[in-house]
């Protein structure tokens, strides 16, 4: 793509949030937000993950708002006036750091106070080969690779880093922060047992829909192929990009491609009927689903990582 687009296309996408923010500071938005009625600490949590992290460590102690609705991607996901009146009123917002959030530098114009808890503080983060739109090597850029949460070791940081800002902010309920967090560490240390002794004796390469699996595949000695050449889950594949991963899976003699929540599964069927296998879900966490925890969708994930490398 021709630069100047490129760039024109950034400028206006980082107009539409910050024309939002001046929207609402020149006063004609009239919904009240949530408002400061007790003592309680306000958080936000940006996307899913973050949020049941949050929960858990927190509990009744404080007032926590998701940002990211359920069912809906973060990846391009843009606050709208409501969620922007929410971040006025709150103290904290835990974020995941490493560019998931790209409005977050704009929080502080309309909050100076807010604390912004980048919840990736402390975690090696890996750079990724990513692949430019017309997909010859030489634009590849490296892209800082955001999806720490779908490694436990990593999830343990998280929720560390949330238990210490919420322990530093209400030092009245350290005790309890400290304690709840504690409690969830040792829940995510039982699910990194499992998945690693679970697979430890498997077949190792896999094929996921978007780039979102490096850090677990890291931890657990697996060896991750995407269909998308991309941190977009949304991208389209082309038929160059189809040939190499039918090629992989044939290399390797995969028999399940995946796929993930909110994406069209037609790509990774079209894979299927190539080499004869079949689909399932490998889900990055990214969509909220109610009723289902952190450790019950990786426990999920497991059971078909299992179906896919363990025959
Ligand atoms: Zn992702």
């Amino acid at each position: 793509m021709d630069r100047q687009i490129k760039f024109a296309i950034i400028a206006i996408s980082v107009m539409i949030p910050l024309s939002s923010f001046v929207v609402y500071q020149s006063g004609q938005i009239s919904q009240q937000p949530i408002s400061k009625s007790n003592s309680k600490l306000i958080t936000i949590s940006s996307f899913y993950p973050l949020y049941e992290f949050a929960k858990k460590i927190g509990q009744e102690k404080i007032d926590l708002i998701l940002l990211v609705p359920e069912g809906v991607e973060p990846h391009d996901w843009e606050p709208t006036i409501h969620d922007i009146q929410n971040m006025q009123q709150a103290d904290l917002i835990f974020i995941n750091g490493i560019g998931f959030e790209s409005w977050v530098n704009n929080v502080h114009i309309i909050n100076p106070k807010i604390q912004i808890i980048d919840t990736s503080v402390g975690i090696k983060i890996k750079n990724n080969k990513t692949l430019e739109i017309n997909e010859s090597e030489s634009n590849a850029v490296l892209i800082s690779d955001p999806h720490i949460w779908l490694n436990p070791k990593m999830a343990q940081i998280q929720v560390q880093n949330i238990a210490t800002a919420l322990s530093k902010n209400d030092p009245a309920n350290q005790d309890y922060y400290q304690k709840n967090a504690q409690s969830y560490i040792n829940e995510l240390e039982l699910l990194d047992n499992e998945i690693r002794n679970e697979l430890s004796k498997c077949n190792r390469d896999f094929i996921a829909s978007h780039n979102a699996f490096s850090y677990f595949a890291d931890e657990y000695g697996l060896v991750q192929h995407t269909i998308i050449n991309s941190n977009d889950p949304e991208a389209e594949p082309t038929s160059k990009t189809l040939e190499k991963i039918i090629n992989v899976a044939r290399k390797n003699d995969i028999k399940i491609i995946f796929t993930e929540e909110g994406i069209d599964p037609k790509t990774s069927q079209i894979i299927t009927n190539e080499i004869g296998g079949k689909v399932l879900v490998l889900s990055p966490l990214e969509i909220g689903a109610k009723n289902f925890t952190y450790v019950d969708r990786m426990k999920q994930n497991l059971s078909n990582l299992k179906e896919a490398l363990c025959r």
